[in-house]
């Protein structure tokens, strides 16, 4: 069993720290240690997830140089922090996880979810395709609105949905800067392969996209035949969102965080179909194993990479 599939599993799977380090030692050498520094297979094992290298005598733990590093908590508790973060289908607020792990700090607390988000972006990259539905949509403050000028306090989301006949499959988000057709067309040619069929309202900025390689179809009225909204999909996303950053996050958090609560708003949502959320615990430990420590002031001063 690769994951626990359930609370159950998990507690059953994770009983002590042997077992979280047996656990990361499965998930970064599967096919048995290899020394980082030679490359060599030859080692002894240690306790506490050290091996010693037959070869260079280097020693390495299965922590080093992964997002575990150093850390002066115990594998226990983040295994318990992700598992919590992944299981709640909303996700979780700082105070919330520092409650449940009693934890002494609310930073230990909020720079975990910080990591977590991170880890949350590197996995399933893969860009959206067929018929996809493209808008902006201003976020933040007391009321919504498009595009106004001078919408203080606001942030300016492109999303774009796949739509799967009367479903919606995976979306993408990301602060633009403003609705010009070069913030536009860079979004769109970021998330959404070419030749798929994109829609979108009769904004000019998105006139360009057929000459970017894209199908494009304009949704011109207010109301379409049905009597719908036009870009439904969106829309639906757009008001989710909202909904999602208010409830968990109490207030349209931090400005200059907000693309990292954005992508694990799409992590979260374009799984939200996976039967299991185990999986989503393994994809976790998987990017968590494979990216190196970040320390808090990283992370309250880096910015969004994309
Ligand atoms: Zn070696």
């Amino acid at each position: 069993m690769k994951y626990p599939a359930n609370q159950m599993e998990f507690e059953e799977k994770f009983k002590t720290e042997q077992d979280c380090i047996d656990y990361l030692i499965s998930i970064r050498w599967p096919h048995g240690f290899e020394c980082p520094i030679c490359g060599s297979i030859r080692s002894w094992k240690k306790i506490k997830g050290r091996f010693e290298c037959i070869d260079c005598h280097t020693e390495t733990t299965v922590t080093n140089g992964t997002i575990f590093h150093k850390s002066t908590k115990s594998l226990l508790i983040w295994f318990r922090a992700i598992w919590w973060m992944v299981a709640q289908k909303n996700g979780v607020s700082a105070k919330g996880l520092q409650k449940i792990l009693g934890l002494g700090s609310y930073q230990t607390a909020w720079t975990w979810l910080h990591k977590f988000r991170r880890l949350m972006v590197l996995s399933g990259r893969n860009k959206l395709q067929g018929i996809v539905e493209v808008d902006e949509v201003l976020i933040g403050g007391k009321t919504s609105g498009k595009r106004g000028r001078g919408a203080e306090g606001k942030s300016l989301i492109a999303v774009a949905v796949e739509v799967k006949g009367r479903k919606t499959g995976r979306v993408r988000l990301a602060k633009i800067p403003d609705a010009s057709s070069d913030s536009l067309n860079t979004f769109i040619e970021a998330n959404i392969e070419p030749s798929s069929t994109i829609i979108t309202d009769g904004w000019p900025s998105y006139n360009e996209i057929r000459q970017k390689g894209y199908n494009h179809k304009v949704q011109k009225s207010k109301m379409n035949e049905e009597g719908d909204e036009v870009l439904p999909n969106v829309h639906r996303i757009a008001s989710l969102l909202k909904r999602w950053l208010l409830g968990t996050h109490q207030s349209y958090v931090n400005k200059n965080k907000l693309e990292f609560y954005l992508d694990e708003y799409v992590f979260r949502y374009n799984r939200r179909t996976s039967t299991s959320r185990g999986l989503l615990f393994l994809r976790l430990i998987e990017q968590g194993v494979n990216t190196a420590p970040l320390s808090y002031d990283k992370i309250t001063n880096q910015k969004h990479g994309r």
